[in-house]
């Protein structure tokens, strides 16, 4: 088992419908379509977390009855950034339950001589001094798109920023625990290790490719 107790910027959601079907989305044989639905009913189950401590305001509305103080979340106020590609596979999912929230995106490269995340696309929505951002990538690996990611947002200056993954492992989590221990860091599964070429074991392959079908 692996000690977490050196990422306090971890929130691990052990919740059984969650890890139910993160282990099916694992399973080799899942197809595409599968893997692509399990993907989005997990990123509306990870949304339930990932906002319980969103800001709320008192809203009075009139029930059949009577006049009343009800709660509601600014859902405009919410920006969910993709790390492309796979990024994209979760903001469904998230949107299904906060419709309102814009949607940002980012497009990094590894530059093969510097192995340095290079940036190729950057659109974010207006006003991010104003939202709170979750950045979205399925797997936190190395850490070095999500840490630049995080980074470029971060010169945006929003309300604040939260992190939400599928999996990680000690690697990923150890290189964002070190560039940002101020985003909490939301995911379904922590794993035992990294390969020689950047992917985690057991993990779950490719989750672009697996989202996409490209392989
Ligand atoms: N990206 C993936 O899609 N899978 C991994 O295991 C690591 C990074």
């Amino acid at each position: 088992m692996t000690d977490l107790s050196p990422f306090p910027n971890l929130r691990l959601v052990g919740h059984p419908l969650v890890q139910h079907k993160l282990t099916l989305m694992r399973k080799k044989e899942t197809s595409t379509n599968g893997f692509r639905r399990l993907l989005g009913e997990l990123s509306t189950l990870m949304a339930y977390e990932v906002t319980r401590d969103m800001p709320t305001q008192p809203v009075e509305i009139e029930t059949p009855l009577e006049t009343m103080t009800g709660t509601m979340m600014d859902g405009k106020k919410l920006v969910l950034v993709s790390i492309l590609r796979a990024g994209n596979g979760i903001l469904d999912g998230v949107l299904n339950v906060v419709p309102g929230a814009r949607v940002g995106h980012i497009g990094l490269y590894r530059d093969p001589k510097t192995l340095q995340a290079v940036e190729y696309y950057f659109k974010m929505p207006q006003d991010m001094q104003e939202r709170d951002v979750i950045v979205v990538d399925p797997m936190l690996a190395t850490g070095n798109s999500a840490v630049a990611a995080v980074e470029r947002v971060k010169r945006m200056n929003p309300k604040s920023i939260r992190f939400l993954c599928l999996l990680t492992c000690p690697e990923g989590l150890r290189t964002m625990q070190a560039a940002h221990p101020d985003v909490p860091v939301f995911t379904a599964a922590v794993d035992r290790q990294l390969n020689d070429h950047g992917y985690i074991l057991p993990g779950l392959g490719d989750a672009g490719d697996r989202i996409f079908g490209t392989q």
